[in-house]
């Protein structure tokens, strides 16, 4: 076969770049017109794949997936397979990401993404991300020594999950140095600890005396700073990484191979995957499964009361703040949740506290690509449309805080999806359920908690009731992380103990040594970028001491 019909490539969803390799689109993260990288083709799945795939292990499953989207000529197999092992080899349980069933009268099972170094479903991508930006500079620094080397400066922003999970992503990898600002005293204590007590001389946690908000804009000014862009490379490893939503598609086709072995499994069985979802990334893996041919009868989008997409699917309107009247569907009254200035609510489950899902601009390129041509127009012309309309869509968000699509478009989208939104009050009341009587003593995060909220929902759906639906609702984070919500949640339940709760690796972590600068807001972006130019000037010249 030609290796010219074999080879993936990958295109920006705004239409301004084509033609693109996986390490290109790996190592940039964001397109230079703005928009994400997506495959040029979604594979199809191999005609064998049910029989062959069935008993894989999840990192032979991994290899099998991503091989359909890293071209051999780009990442040689031996290689590839390598840093599967070594990105999965860090997780505490052997089938990675386990499936247990939860409630077997309704058939809901979950699929538990928390045994990775960091106790969040992050952890799967982003052990995988570190090894690949470590695979791709260590190949291309072979033959240079010094200064010569390139290197990777990684800056990203973290109101908790995401900053811990990139830096055991990328603690100790060569030729990278990661730099993660938290806003100081606004991360939970055990988050904090997490990434404070990395010591690795190429982890640099910066403490900003300001909110989540400020620290982003710190590092998108970095981003748009000509001066550090002239002397670093800078890497973002927030979730629209294409390599993130790849290593996120395992799972699905994990877990659904986990319950077709199960009894209660019928050939004449649905599937729903439930997905507590914020950025939209976790969920878009599962579209690239349920595309590729993973036999899935629906998405289930659950929110919390940051509903963008969820009114989104109720009324084809993308809008960061509801309009008031007929139409709005915005936070209930009496859920509890507080606006921020920026419109954002805080709510029991932070990590899913977005305003707008930077991910569902991949889903509408496919939509678009669908809806508005057919296969006999040209290829190049299906693509250029479907960029367009991207562009003109993200062009009113930003300039109008809001944009519609038309009923076929919305139509498309309610095929592959439905959504649900859930409340603090009823994510408390799911994790108590679960505890005192759906699946007794089992400890839900809030998180997790919504995907099951939602579940127990779509379980009353007539296409999906059990006998013959089954859900797979995905758990994102161990308990243990987020304990305000758990104790509220359980607190004098009999048989309810933290010490139960409490992972071994999290006892004593508040106590170890922390290293952590901290940058006052006044000092600005200019002030970051000093921090960041002296440390990484530090770390080099310490690694050159050191003779490599
Ligand atoms: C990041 C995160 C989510 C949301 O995932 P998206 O890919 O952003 O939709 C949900 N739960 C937890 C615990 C997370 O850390």
């Amino acid at each position: 076969m030609a290796s010219h019909t074999t080879s993936q490539r990958y295109l920006s969803t705004r239409g301004g770049s084509y033609d693109l390799s996986f390490e290109e689109v790996v190592l940039k993260g964001l397109a230079s017109d703005g928009g994400l990288f997506i495959p040029e083709e979604i594979p199809v799945l191999p005609s064998d794949w049910a029989s062959r795939w069935q008993h894989l292990s999840f990192e032979d499953l991994a290899y099998e997936i991503f091989s359909l989207y890293i071209s051999p000529s780009e990442i040689p197999s031996a290689d590839l397979k390598d840093i599967i092992r070594r990105s999965y080899s860090t997780f505490r349980t052997q089938d990675v990401t386990p499936t247990v069933t939860l409630d077997e009268k309704r058939n809901i099972h979950l699929l538990e993404l928390f045994h990775g170094p960091t106790f969040a479903f992050k952890d799967v991508a982003l052990q995988f991300l570190g090894n690949l930006f470590e695979y791709f500079l260590v190949r291309r620094n072979q033959s240079k020594t010094g200064r010569n080397r390139e290197h990777l400066t990684v800056i990203g922003a973290t109101s908790g999950d995401t900053g811990s999970a990139a830096i055991y992503g990328l603690r100790g990898k060569k030729d990278v140095s990661v730099f993660i600002m938290h806003p100081h005293g606004k991360v939970s204590a055990i988050q904090e600890a997490q990434m404070t007590t990395v010591l690795d001389a190429n982890v640099h946690n910066l403490a900003v005396d300001g909110t989540f908000d400020d620290c982003q804009d710190f590092v998108k000014a970095l981003f748009a700073d000509p001066e550090i862009n002239k002397t670093h490379r800078l890497a973002a490893v927030n979730s629209i990484n294409w390599a993130r939503i790849l290593a996120q598609i395992t799972y699905y086709f994990h877990a659904y191979f986990n319950l077709i072995k199960q009894k209660s499994f019928l050939p004449a069985s649905i599937i729903r995957f439930v997905v507590p979802t914020g950025n939209f990334g976790d969920i878009l893996a599962g579209y690239f499964a349920k595309r590729m041919g993973l036999p899935s009868e629906r998405l289930v989008i659950a929110t919390n009361a940051n509903d963008i997409l969820h009114r989104f699917w109720l009324t084809g309107a993308y809008e960061k703040k509801p309009v008031h009247g007929r139409e709005a569907a915005g936070g209930e009254p009496g859920d509890g949740a507080q606006a921020h200035e920026s419109g954002v609510k805080e709510t029991l489950s932070p990590a899913m506290d977005i305003l707008v899902s930077s991910n569902f601009e991949r889903l509408l390129w496919f939509l678009a690509y669908e809806v508005y041509s057919t296969s006999s127009d040209p290829q190049s012309q299906r693509r250029a449309q479907a960029g367009e309309h991207v562009r003109s869509w993200l062009n009113a968000l930003k300039s109008d805080g809001g944009f519609r699509v038309d009923e076929h478009i919305l139509d498309a989208a309610k095929a592959d999806f439905k959504s649900y939104r859930v409340s603090d009050a009823e994510t408390l009341d799911a994790i108590k359920t679960v505890f005192t009587s759906i699946s007794p003593g089992y400890v839900l995060d809030p998180h997790s908690a919504i995907g099951i909220a939602a579940a127990l929902r779509s379980a009353e759906d007539e296409e999906a009731k059990p006998p013959s639906g089954h859900h797979i609702s995905l758990a994102t984070a161990h308990p243990a992380k987020f304990a305000n919500a758990v104790h509220d949640a359980l607190q004098g339940e009999t048989g309810y103990a933290w010490e139960k709760v409490e992972p071994r690796e999290f006892k004593g972590l508040e106590d170890k040594p922390r290293r952590v600068s901290h940058v006052k807001k006044s000092d600005g972006w200019e002030g970051v970028r000093r921090v960041v130019v002296a440390e990484v000037e530090a770390e080099l010249q310490a690694a050159e001491r050191a003779g490599e």
